[in-house]
């Protein structure tokens, strides 16, 4: 182990401490469909099912389950993190439609992470930010993981993102092969497309794919890469995504740099044992929580303050999140 890595730790926290305060945001992807017309990235779950779905409009979401979720985030002050999925089963179009009724939803404009597109001029300002899925912190490890998403054309679109005057985001998944001393290429990577927000992920091996038995990065890899980021980009927004089998990281994490962090089933984890231990992970690493993870009047009324038509799906929200699974 670095020997240093307590000082990089305690660097990256004081530097955090100053420069965003002591908030830390729950943050939600929100899918638009469980198709994926790629289908081929050696890790995902995605690339398991891609043959048993035959018609990627089927795999779409009722639109107004879609709402329904975002009017839910709002009430528990959760952050939508993006709009994920979509790519082929709903058109530019259709995207922009949702993002903007998102956005009258929650105030907020919308970052999207739905594909290597290159319609990005027909958005406005119902986006607020357009994701790069790099995935991989090691460029030539890319090419074998994700053989469809060309490092070249995700690049190209979030210069073309910043031309048009979007934010910038890259996802990162750890435990792919790459190393710590990729952490450079992941940094030079940050400065040249100029990315305003960098979300990590650690790899959660699937069945069915060639990481079935592979183990997850350890938390103190998965900190220092946080920390180094962190220090080397004092101002950009860092969200860590953790499963549910890994809360423990979170603390270790938040204090490594995180601004946000997500990956978690939300609703059915809502005023667990899990929610709540969450909430300490991010009490005893010194931060308040936007938002709750326990708070049942937070929910709200069995109906939507939006539309009847979301009605059903608030109700079916709700019943989830007071429902404990565990
Ligand atoms: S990572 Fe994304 S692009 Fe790759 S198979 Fe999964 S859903 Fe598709």
């Amino acid at each position: 182990m670095d020997s240093n890595i307590f000082d990089l730790i305690k660097d990256a926290n004081d530097l955090t401490l100053k420069k965003h305060g002591d908030l830390v945001t729950l943050e939600r992807a929100v899918f638009l469909s469980w198709w994926c017309d790629k289908g081929d990235c050696a890790f995902c779950y995605m690339s398991t099912q891609k043959d048993k779905i035959k018609d990627p409009r089927k795999a779409r979401r009722n639109v107004s389950n879609i709402y329904a979720e975002a009017e839910m985030c709002k009430r528990l002050n959760w952050n939508i993190e993006f709009l994920s999925g979509g790519y082929k089963s709903f058109t530019t179009q259709e995207i922009k439609e949702i993002a903007t009724k998102i956005k009258y939803i929650t105030g907020d404009g919308v970052w999207l992470n739905t594909g290597i597109t290159d319609e990005l001029e027909e958005y406005g300002s119902e986006i607020k930010g357009i994701t790069g899925a790099v995935e991989v912190a090691n460029p030539q490890i890319h090419n074998n993981v994700c053989p469809s998403k060309s490092l070249n054309d995700i690049s190209s679109m979030l210069d073309t993102a910043g031309d048009l005057g979007f934010k910038k985001a890259i996802t990162i998944i750890l435990g792919l092969g790459e190393t710590l001393d990729d952490v450079e290429y992941v940094t030079d990577y940050i400065r040249e497309h100029e990315i305003d927000r960098v979300i990590f992920y650690s790899l959660n091996p699937h069945k069915e794919t060639i990481y079935a038995d592979k183990s997850q990065p350890a938390s103190l890899y998965y900190a220092q890469v946080v920390a180094r980021v962190r220090l080397e980009f004092p101002e950009i927004e860092i969200i860590c995504g953790t499963w549910i089998d890994n809360l423990a990281n979170i603390g270790i994490l938040i204090l490594s740099g995180a601004n946000g962090i997500t990956k978690f089933p939300l609703f059915k984890m809502f005023g667990t044992k899990y929610g709540k231990r969450v909430e300490e992970e991010v009490k005893w690493a010194g931060r308040q929580l936007k938002g709750t993870f326990t708070d049942k009047s937070k929910l709200g009324e069995m109906k939507s303050d939006v539309s009847p038509d979301l009605d059903k799906f608030i109700k079916r929200y709700i019943k989830e999140s007071l429902k404990n699974k565990y």
